[in-house]
């Protein structure tokens, strides 16, 4: 069992199975599920159950795609889905919980990727925050 939700816990997801997360790097998945990249994954419609659908907002990015998203907290809870669905659901990783199965095997749009993100694996990482926060100065 697969399980999504969003920060403040007013839409939840589950589904039986989920694909291999797909991470896509360009600038409206960026900007969609707020991070240096968006992490999508696909699950059978028939098998995703959802509860608050009812605090999901749509917005339409292209013409034929359209993405929701918890219309409380802003939490993406889905890719960028065909406005005429097929028989599969994109689901956005960023709202799993737990241990998920799927794990990422491909990542898309890399031409696009944040030119701040660079860096990123040579920054030094610490289990707690980050304790340079109060003396932070652009
Ligand atoms: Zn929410
Ligand atoms: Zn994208």
């Amino acid at each position: 069992m697969v399980q999504g939700s969003c920060l403040c816990g007013a839409v939840r997801f589950t589904a039986k199975a989920m694909s291999g997360i797909v991470e896509c790097h360009c600038s409206m998945c960026r900007k969609a599920a707020g991070g240096a990249s968006g992490a999508f994954f696909v699950a059978l419609r028939k098998d995703v159950t959802w509860q608050g659908a009812e605090h999901l907002t749509a917005y339409r990015s292209s013409a034929e795609l359209e993405r929701a998203f918890c219309s409380r907290c802003g939490t993406a809870m889905t890719g960028a889905n065909l406005v005429e669905p097929d028989d599969t659901i994109i689901l956005a990783a960023n709202a799993l919980d737990g241990n998920p199965p799927g794990r990422v095997i491909a990542q898309e749009h890399a031409a696009s990727k944040a030119t701040w993100f660079e860096g990123h694996d040579e920054a030094p990482s610490f289990d707690g925050p980050y304790p340079g926060w109060e003396k932070l100065r652009p």
